[in-house]
């Protein structure tokens, strides 16, 4: 059985303590929001902690709470669940509600934060395992070790970005506010906030927390969609994940005449420690008929630049192979789920 090492523990009230206790112990206090992936790595020894701090009685960080300029302000303690299931997030961005929909099992959703999958870990093959498995195999660069199995001889960890959020929040060009005791608030695009670095691979200091991420108002005719290769309906991280959006203008909406691609984006994740948003495809699709001829052409576009690589389970060449499948089930599902309202 896989035991808990000991560690203090605290439940702070307000978000001024939380601050503070990390402030006072950087590194060594660990934030806990639902611990479904926290309290795994900390059995596994894949990450340590002195001090536990809960997030769970901290006021103000649950909410979905809509700006003045028509953005949405999404707490970091939202549960999966309840963003997977919320109207106006449903209504105004399907994708990002289907993504969280897609995490894990139903339980995980229910107890799992949108902030813990902003902020989850990367993974791969050789560090999800436990410390016997680790040990046996002479442990890797991303702790205790010299070397990579991924990369022979690399330098650098290249384990995956898993958290099926981002990618769609990358697409939505959502922000990210994060604050700390010493430095306040600041914000940060999503797109900008994780680093080509398998060990911590985000823009976050250990005295800095998450509080909410700010999702834009949707641009009138949005379209947007996001499509998951794993190897079953449910529990599985992803293998490779694809998230489109792009605004649809004229047309009549019908099958012969969709109307005009602008501004696409599309974000593969699963490949790299960092969702990969992909070069060039903006500039192929923008004013062109949204139809299987642009789609084919995109799908192309993206398997040239796709390069999955063994740190994820699943054979490489074959998760290459479906990332043409999957943007264009992405890009057909985003033009028939319909505009944003
Ligand atoms: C069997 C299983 C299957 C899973 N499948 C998936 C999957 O398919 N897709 C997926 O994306 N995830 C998956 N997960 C991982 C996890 O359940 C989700 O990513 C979940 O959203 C994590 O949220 P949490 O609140 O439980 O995070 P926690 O475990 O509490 O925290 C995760 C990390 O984020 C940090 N953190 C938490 N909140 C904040 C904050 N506000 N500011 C700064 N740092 C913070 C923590 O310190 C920790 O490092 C799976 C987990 C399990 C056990
Ligand atoms: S990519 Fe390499 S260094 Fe990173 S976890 Fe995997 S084996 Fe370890």
């Amino acid at each position: 059985m896989l035991r808990l090492p000991a560690f203090a523990y605290s439940s702070p009230k307000s978000l001024e303590a939380v601050l503070a206790t990390l402030a006072e112990q950087p590194g060594r206090a660990r934030l806990i929001a639902g611990g479904t992936d926290l309290l795994p790595n900390l059995k596994h020894g894949i990450e340590e902690a002195g001090l536990v701090v809960s997030l769970k009685h901290v006021p103000g960080l649950d909410g979905v709470e809509e700006q003045s300029d028509g953005s949405l302000r999404l707490g970091a303690m939202l549960t999966l669940e309840d963003l997977a299931n919320h109207d106006v997030v449903r209504a105004r961005y399907p994708a990002l509600a289907s993504a969280a929909g897609q995490i894990a099992g139903p339980h995980h959703r229910r107890m799992g934060t949108l902030g813990g999958n902003v902020c989850l870990n990367t993974r791969c093959v050789y560090i999800n395992q436990t410390h016997f498995w680790r040990e046996s195999l002479g442990y890797c660069l991303k702790k205790d070790g010299s070397a990579c199995h991924v990369v022979k001889r690399g330098k650098r960890c290249v384990a995956a970005a898993s958290n099926d959020t981002a990618p769609v929040l990358t697409t939505l060009g959502a922000r990210l506010v994060i604050a700390s005791a010493a430095r306040g608030e600041r914000e940060i695009d999503v797109g900008d906030f994780y680093t080509q670095d398998g060990v911590f691979n985000k823009d976050l200091q250990p005295d800095e927390m998450l509080t909410h991420v700010i999702v834009p108002p949707p641009a009138k005719g949005l379209h947007s969609a996001y499509g998951k290769l794993r190897p079953r309906d449910s529990i599985d991280f992803p293998r490779l994940s694809v998230a489109v959006a792009f605004v649809l203008k004229g047309g009549a909406g019908t099958a012969a005449d969709p109307g005009k691609v602008h501004d696409l984006h599309i974000v593969v994740s699963a490949l790299a420690s960092t969702p990969v948003k992909l070069r060039k495809v903006d500039e192929l699709a923008e004013g062109r008929t949204a139809d299987e001829t642009l789609f084919e052409e995109i799908a192309a576009a993206a398997y040239k630049q796709c390069h999955p690589l063994t740190s994820i389970d699943g054979d490489p060449a074959y998760r290459r192979d479906m990332v043409p499948v999957y943007v264009k089930r992405a890009l057909r599902d985003a033009l028939a789920s319909g505009a944003s309202a």
